[in-house]
């Protein structure tokens, strides 16, 4: 396994290669959510690369970014067990030099679910991976779906942009209890971790109600609201059912797909999940 920390490395790596290049872009902290996307690469691509990087840009508070955990020698390990080709961990001031003054920033998508209660973190994150894209100049990008709102922003700005990609999203991986794996889980004791599940069982009661013909979202909320706040660790940042096409909340009767989405500040752990629902044959 190749390990380049400097811009210059990974790219005259990259010169040296053909064929089609998979890559994962991670904040390390590494778990098998993020090795189902290392799998997917590897059996579709020739080539996978992935990086890490705690992308200070799209933090918008220092004690969040002070506190993401960072493991990097049990993240080598894993990805070695894995046979990835090469990882990449630039270190900040390769990635934002002196005088670095650009940003990307996607103006549809961006606005509501996470980038309202993040304001500037899909900046950060367009950013540092049009950087990315360009230094690595993969052929796909692989990307979870637990990060719903990141995937659309992402495919709109590989498209507004015209990137030479393709992005590729995978499924979220979960625990047996349901809960959806998180480097910030990392955070949690195995107790809250357990606890932790109610924020799946939350989703999975209002998934119930849209299969049971409920159409209205305050109705959806609530019932997800109201499971999820009967655990005492669990403080609701949001609960947000929007169409799943353009991000915007939906606020009267449901009639078109929707991405149910959440946050939750869990016993000091800032955990999100989703899931979405189609109309379509029902
Ligand atoms: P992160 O390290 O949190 O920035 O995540 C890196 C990539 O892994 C992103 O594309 C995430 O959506 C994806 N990811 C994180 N957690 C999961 C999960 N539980 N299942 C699938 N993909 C995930």
């Amino acid at each position: 396994m190749q390990i380049c920390r400097s811009i210059e490395s990974i790219k005259s790596l990259r010169e040296n290669l053909d064929g089609t290049i998979g890559f994962i872009p991670t904040m390390g902290a590494l778990h098998d959510g993020h090795l189902s996307l290392v799998t997917a690469s590897k059996k579709s691509c020739g080539y996978t690369i992935v990086s890490i990087f705690v992308n200070p840009m799209q933090f918008n508070s220092r004690n969040d970014l002070i506190s993401y955990p960072r493991l990097q020698e049990k993240d080598m390990e894993m990805l070695k067990k894995l046979a990835v080709d090469s990882v990449f961990i630039p270190s900040h001031k390769h990635i934002y030099p002196e005088g670095f003054s650009t940003e990307v920033d996607e103006k549809s998508l961006s606005g509501g679910l996470e980038g309202r209660s993040r304001p500037g973190h899909f900046t950060g994150v367009a950013t540092v991976l049009a950087k990315f894209f360009n230094i690595i100049q993969p052929t796909h990008a692989f990307f979870g779906e637990k990060d719903a709102q990141q995937l659309r922003v992402v495919k709109q700005m590989v498209h507004d942009l015209n990137f030479n990609l393709d992005i590729i999203s995978c499924p979220t991986v979960r625990e047996k209890s349901g809960l959806a794996l998180s480097s910030r889980n990392e955070n949690l004791s195995t107790a809250s971790r357990e606890k932790a599940a109610v924020i799946y069982n939350g989703l999975k009661l209002g998934e119930n109600a849209l299969e049971n013909g409920e159409r209205y979202p305050k109705k959806i909320k609530e019932i997800i609201y109201l499971n999820i706040i009967k655990e005492p660790l669990a403080e609701i940042i949001y609960i947000s059912v929007a169409d799943s096409e353009s991000l915007e909340e939906v606020e009267g009767r449901i009639e078109k797909d929707i991405l149910v989405s959440l946050a939750v500040n869990f016993d000091g752990a800032r955990l999100i999940d989703n899931f979405t629902y189609s109309l379509s044959g029902t």
